[in-house]
């Protein structure tokens, strides 16, 4: 049994699906189409309306989406925009390769999410964006983030590529997806994502009509006639195929996300109470769809924890390991160790155990045993 237990198992989830996936693949490649082709169109629609959102763009990948985001908003070299020193390095990346200036924050300690209670601080005339990452699956405080961001006119990108299909609950209870709350979200369609293709894939999500059409002249060379370019783009496609997989895909998202809350929810119950192990805090204003299912191990464990288990045949991960602000490529913005304490304890005490829509009973019963195991 131990080979086979993954980190995500992508095998069986297509194995599920394989009849339908295997026909529209063959109708893709059978089409020829391959860029552009009516799947493409068809998908975008797709995700448009099952995130009740205006606009939405299909792109390359989700780094890509983010800095397609930043392009529309028209962010300029030199201006700041805010981001969480505690996330994957796309968020960032694109900051400094469009000459931004990344003004990292630090983060709440058991949602992950940044701390919006250091936003202000952090404003200065420059700031022209912040970008919560709804990390893991679960959605950053939105109500709190927007009215700041409001106040002083700036924009809000929503790094959801870990969140498709989260939902935001406001104060008055309504909701709204990840990624449809700021003046744009963004996502990715990696493999390992919630909503995976078997490549490459990102998307833009906005609610507002023209910003979308910008993204979408943008993403296509900066033309909305063919050879004719009025905005500096760049060129950031979804493949034909891609948008056939991922329009079938989509559909089972919520049996997807339903999957990973039951998985969750099993080590939940089971984890909890174990001395020095804190599991994943849910915050009352998002549903989770656990792109991850990432805990806090006390003592200096973390280690040994991963040691342990691997030796036991169980994967696990660590997202992430050093902090964005402390990587050596990001070294050029003068911050140090200290800066951002509860970013940096973080990536001392995280541990990501295997979810995914296909989990076994058993083999979650024989993680979580050996997991205990550590403990006592
Ligand atoms: C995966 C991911 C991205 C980048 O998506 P790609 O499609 O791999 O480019 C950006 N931000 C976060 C938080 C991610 O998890």
């Amino acid at each position: 049994m131990n080979n086979e237990i993954q980190m995500v198992d992508l095998k069986s989830q297509y194995l599920k699906i394989k009849p339908e996936i295997d026909e529209a693949l063959l109708n893709a490649v059978e089409g020829v189409a391959y860029i552009n082709g009516p799947q493409v169109k068809q998908f975008a629609n797709s995700l448009r309306e099952f995130n009740k959102v205006a606009s939405a763009v299909t792109c390359a990948n989700g780094t890509d989406a983010l800095q397609i985001a930043m392009m529309a908003l028209d962010f300029k070299p030199g201006d700041e925009v805010i981001v969480p020193a505690f996330t994957y390095i796309a968020t960032v990346e694109v900051i400094a390769l469009l000459g931004l200036v990344p003004k990292f924050i630090d983060v709440i300690e058991d949602t992950f999410e940044l701390d919006h209670t250091k936003l202000e601080n952090l404003i200065s005339d420059k700031t022209v964006g912040i970008i919560p990452v709804h990390l893991f699956g679960q959605c950053s405080n939105m109500e709190a983030i927007l009215s700041i961001a409001k106040k002083h006119n700036i924009a809000v990108i929503e790094d959801t590529a870990q969140a498709m299909g989260a939902e935001y609950i406001f104060n008055d209870g309504s909701k709204l997806f990840a990624g449809t709350i700021g003046d744009i979200g963004t996502t990715s369609f990696f493999p390992s994502k919630n909503l995976g293709c078997f490549g490459d894939g990102g998307a833009l999500l906005t609610q507002n009509i023209e910003l979308g059409e910008k993204v979408h002249i943008i993403a296509n060379h900066g033309q909305r006639k063919k050879y004719y370019h009025e905005a500096i783009g760049v060129n950031s496609r979804l493949d034909t195929i891609q948008a056939a997989i991922l329009d079938i895909k989509l559909k089972y998202l919520n049996d997807y996300s339903f999957e990973r809350q039951k998985v969750a929810k099993k080590y939940d119950e089971l984890l909890n109470g174990l001395q020095g192990l804190n599991i994943p805090a849910k915050a009352p204003y998002s549903t989770h769809v656990y792109n991850q299912y990432t805990c806090r191990i006390e003592n200096n464990r973390r280690d040994e924890l991963k040691i342990y288990l691997q030796d036991k045949g169980i994967p696990t991960m660590i997202y992430y390991p050093v902090p964005v602000h402390l990587q050596d490529a990001y070294q050029v913005y003068g911050y140090k160790e200290g800066d951002f304490p509860v970013a940096e304890k973080l990536c001392k005490e995280v541990i990501s155990f295997p979810i995914h829509t296909e989990m076994k009973a058993e083999v979650q019963d024989y993680i979580i045993e050996n997991i205990i195991g550590f403990f006592n």
